[in-house]
């Protein structure tokens, strides 16, 4: 790490004041599988006093978070925003040494950090309730509410993203926040707490706990002191998380796992799909919830696609994110031990990798590197086409006709995201109605991950939207106040 990149506090945040825990946890640079540095090992304890702090930064008995008007709120975060522009490189030295992504997409996740603060800090004031025509002698209207305390438990892919994306829409809209970032990568998670603590944020108004997701994460999903409870991770846990809120009837947003298609048909820009198909899987190695990680592709353009996805992933390098190669590591020795299992194991179902990356000459010996890989001939129903394998592997099946495209699109309990690749405008239409995902991308894919389009799945993927107009919605409630003047 260069010298001029500030570590983060060790301790948890609460209160605005960084706590140090008995126990600390390890984390790992997963492009060398070496030690990076230390973080706080947060237990029940330290998570119901975050809890609290954030109730009484609400309740105004801490700070003044509570008098401040909507606008002084946008102005905060507006000012936060140039905050991150300014300490923009050495935020992404830290997320690219603890993810191990490639440094320019580590700069692209803290520019749209920043974007998400300027972007909720301009709508922080124009959300509003409405009025509502009712009997004559009635004024009824209604108000949009913050909820109150909101727990906020995210992963390790895009930490500084998500931070972005959840944190700034829940105080925009008024609220407090207890955050339980991932123990595989958080580093730069917590300098933005601390950059937020030391650029004016009210002390209690955001509280981070870092530490395991059974310890820390568990004790915040369980805390009867929450009010709006927002997940990122894998639909297992999710499940967990879900039960825990249920206990207190708690809302949840929950946004979780993929195996999204892209569509390309015979009619489409071809060299422009395929560009985005080869993007769509190795961004971050392939651990993206959104990742396009399955190709239905026209029969009579099938052997040409192939072909050229052919060439293009066997020119696909992996190296340290310094490198700012194709693509990184991924996050730590398990996940790579469990894609290995699952390619071998298709490999021994007859599935061919028609084609593979190349680790770079130099490349640590000691990364967690799993190279990109091509699948095709894949039996109906395998398990590569259901299941999210959170790495860099492409799965090619082959379709006849629209029909057959839109039924295998369908074939999966996920529906997060999908790309349309065609020039027919009905074809277009009808598929974009007809796939069940939470997104549709039609001759693009991930539409540049525009912060401004309201985000979520359908079915295993989650429910409740994240980002945009919509998600500052989410973080608000509404209560009816109806009026008798007689
Ligand atoms: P994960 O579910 O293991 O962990 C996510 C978070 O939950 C971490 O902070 C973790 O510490 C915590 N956690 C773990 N066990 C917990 C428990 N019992 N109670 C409370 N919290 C607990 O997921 P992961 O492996 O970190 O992330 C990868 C998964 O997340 C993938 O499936 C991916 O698709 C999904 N994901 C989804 C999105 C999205 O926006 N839809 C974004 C990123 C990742």
């Amino acid at each position: 790490m260069s010298s001029n990149t500030p570590m983060p506090p060790q301790g948890a945040l609460i209160g605005g004041q960084w706590v140090t825990t008995q126990a600390t946890l390890d984390v790992e640079a997963p492009a060398r599988g070496e030690t990076l540095t230390r973080i706080a090992r947060s237990q029940s304890g330290q998570v119901d006093e975050a809890v609290r702090a954030a109730r009484q930064a609400f309740d105004g008995q801490l700070g003044d978070w509570a008098s401040y008007a909507a606008r002084r709120r946008s102005e905060w975060l507006l000012a936060f925003a140039a905050v991150i522009e300014a300490n923009h490189e050495s935020l992404a030295t830290l997320e690219c040494q603890d993810t191990g992504k490639p440094m320019s997409q580590a700069r692209g996740d803290i520019k749209a950090c920043a974007r998400y603060f300027r972007f909720y800090g301009g709508a922080a004031d124009k959300l509003h309730g409405e009025t509502i025509p009712f009997d004559n002698d009635f004024a009824v209207m209604t108000l949009r509410e913050p909820y109150g305390v909101c727990a906020q438990i995210i992963p390790w892919n895009y930490p500084a993203q998500i931070f972005g994306r959840c944190v700034a829409a829940a105080l925009a809209a008024g609220n407090t926040v207890v955050l339980k970032p991932a123990e595989d990568a958080c580093l730069s998670v917590l300098r933005l707490a601390e950059l937020a603590t030391q650029n004016g944020l009210p002390a209690g108004v955001l509280n981070v706990v870092p530490g395991l997701g059974r310890e820390a994460g568990a004790a915040l999903a369980a805390h009867a002191g929450i009010d709006h409870l927002s997940f990122t991770g894998s639909p297992e846990t999710g499940t967990l998380v879900t039960q825990a809120a249920a206990m207190h009837h708690v809302p949840v947003t929950m946004e979780l796992g993929g195996k999204s298609p892209q569509l390309v048909f015979a009619d489409a820009d071809l060299d422009a799909a395929v560009d985005a198909v080869v993007r769509g899987i190795i961004q971050n190695a392939g651990q993206t919830c959104s990742a396009g990680s399955r190709l239905l592709v026209q029969r009579e353009v099938a052997e040409g696609v192939i072909g050229q996805l052919v060439e293009r992933f066997s020119a696909l390098r992996c190296d340290a994110g310094e490198a700012d190669a194709d693509c990184g590591p991924l996050i730590n020795a398990r996940q790579k031990a469990k894609l290995e299992s699952r390619l071998g194991a298709a490999e021994a179902d007859g599935i061919r990798v028609a084609a593979r990356g190349t680790l770079a000459q130099g490349a640590p010996a000691s990364g967690h590197f799993v190279v990109p890989h091509l699948l095709t001939e894949i039996p109906d129903g395998h398990e590569v086409l259901r299941e999210e394998l959170f790495g860099p592997v492409l799965a090619v099946q082959i379709f006849d006709d629209e029909a057959e495209a839109l039924a295998l699109a369908n074939a999966t309990d996920f529906g997060l995201c999908a790309g349309i690749w065609t020039r027919d405008g009905g074809r277009q239409l009808r598929l974009a109605k007809g796939i069940r995902s939470g997104q549709v991308f039609v001759n693009n894919y991930g539409a540049a991950g525009g912060i401004e389009l309201p985000f979520g799945g359908v079915g295993r993927s989650g429910h409740g939207r994240e980002k945009g107009f919509e998600g500052l919605r989410s973080y608000t409630r509404i209560k009816t106040v109806a009026i008798r003047h007689g």
